[in-house]
């Protein structure tokens, strides 16, 4: 079975072909620019170099049908026909309280996406933009939908609710919802596998460190509590967000210098974190080269950034009355061996040894790189969110034939 695995944004849209057989990716890419003039189209069918071609691309079935030309193309293409690939999997960001786990696509799952689009404006219109495109372009054609927000809604009423009003969680469903759970569930599963033991047995805190950055607690092998919130702005500290801070710093702000709602979300968004502290980039690893050269802001902003995860770690050991297992993942997360080294530097109360030769191999396998005696388990588990969807999508079309 062939799947195809994609996450539309408002003006991109990236896709990876998966051969089920052997969960190969037979090739991947993304259309950037839709809507603007001059879309950038770059493929890479595996074991090739990759292509780029710009041309004018305003709306998403657009989009889609240049990505089914790259794909049936003679020479890049990895295809026969548009009709070899027998279902499509969407990421989707916001699940709300509806979805707990992935589905088809059917009216009624359409109609719930748009009804969580005032929950995630920027993200669920565009990825019901990319439904709408296979649809038009693949017709009849199964699709599933998979949410960064399912796995997170194990979450108990005490972990999710925001102390404010009950009004404004019946009325407007503001509360916790968490993000990354294909990827929180992903590698602490994978991380239970390499130990040998049952995820249920484990008191595992999970922490997803790229861009975007969340850590969750995971108990008996459920989301706990998580540190995204409503949106992906709440918890650590991130590339270009802020994370937590105090709300009252929002109304303050807005008076002294006299922005609007839209700018003061701007800022907090895309103008903080490592960005804003270091005044050079919201890149990890410009962040720890211009340390390496005595930067001072760039050491403060790192320094910020290891310390909120570290207190996320804590935190979360408190609220499961301990922790057995501490994995990190993404981008930084399994890149960045000096961010593992200072964060794990000041767990040792914990009981928490890190092996500093194991610390700095660099692997694509998940592996633990803490000593055999440490009372917690660390461990590096590379995560993959595309595969994620598209074992899903394949579960679900499966079940369905
Ligand atoms: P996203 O949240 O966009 O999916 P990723 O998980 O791909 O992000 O992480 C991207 C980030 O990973 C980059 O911004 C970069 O800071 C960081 N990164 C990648 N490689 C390294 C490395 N060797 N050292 C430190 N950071 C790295």
């Amino acid at each position: 079975m062939k799947i195809l695995v994609i996450n539309a944004g408002s003006s991109s849209l990236k896709y990876q072909l998966y051969n089920m057989t052997d969960e190969s990716v037979l090739a991947s890419g993304r259309v950037e620019r839709i809507g603007m003039d001059s879309s950038i189209v770059t493929h890479e069918p595996a074991g090739k170099p990759e292509v780029r071609s710009v041309s004018e691309i305003l709306e998403h079935t657009t989009a889609v049908r240049r990505v089914m030309d790259m794909l049936t193309d003679p020479e890049v293409g990895v295809l026969a026909s548009i009709n070899e690939i027998d279902a499509v999997g969407h990421r989707i960001v916001h699940g709300g309280e509806t979805f707990r786990e992935s589905a088809l696509v059917t009216p009624e799952v359409k109609l719930e996406i748009r009804n969580l689009f005032d929950l995630a404006p920027l993200h669920n219109p565009a990825h019901m933009m990319g439904i709408q495109a296979v649809e038009a372009v693949l017709t009849g054609v199964p699709q599933a939908v998979v949410f960064d927000t399912a796995f997170h809604q194990t979450m108990p009423q005490s972990s999710y609710l925001y102390p404010i009003p009950m009004v404004l969680y019946k009325r407007h469903k503001i509360r916790r919802y968490g993000f990354h759970g294909t990827s929180h569930a992903y590698v602490s599963d994978k991380a239970a596998k390499v130990l040998g033991k049952p995820l249920e047995s484990l008191k595992l805190v999970s922490c997803h460190i790229g861009n975007g950055a969340s850590c969750t607690a995971v108990l008996e092998g459920k989301s706990y509590d998580t540190s995204m919130g409503m949106t992906p702005l709440e918890g650590l500290m991130m590339g270009t967000r802020s994370g937590d801070l105090d709300p009252a710093i929002v109304p303050y702000t807005m008076n002294k210098e006299d922005l609007t709602l839209s700018e003061v979300n701007s800022m907090l968004n895309k103008h903080s974190g490592l960005m804003a502290i270091s005044g050079l980039s919201s890149d990890m690893r410009e962040i720890t080269d211009a340390m390496k050269e005595g930067d001072s802001h760039a050491q403060l902003a790192f320094d910020m950034y290891t310390y909120r995860v570290r207190k996320y770690i804590g935190a979360y050991a408190a609220a499961m009355n301990g922790i057995d297992t501490l994995v990190f993942t993404a981008g930084v997360g399994e890149n960045s061996a000096v961010l593992r080294e200072t964060v794990c530097s000041g767990l040792t109360f914990l009981g928490l040894e890190l092996d500093p030769e194991l610390n700095a191999q660099r692997s694509k396998e998940a592996r633990i790189i803490s000593t055999p005696d440490s009372r917690v388990s660390v461990l590096v588990v590379p995560t993959n969110e595309e595969l994620i969807i598209a074992r899903d999508t394949f579960k679900l079309v499966s079940a369905e034939a």
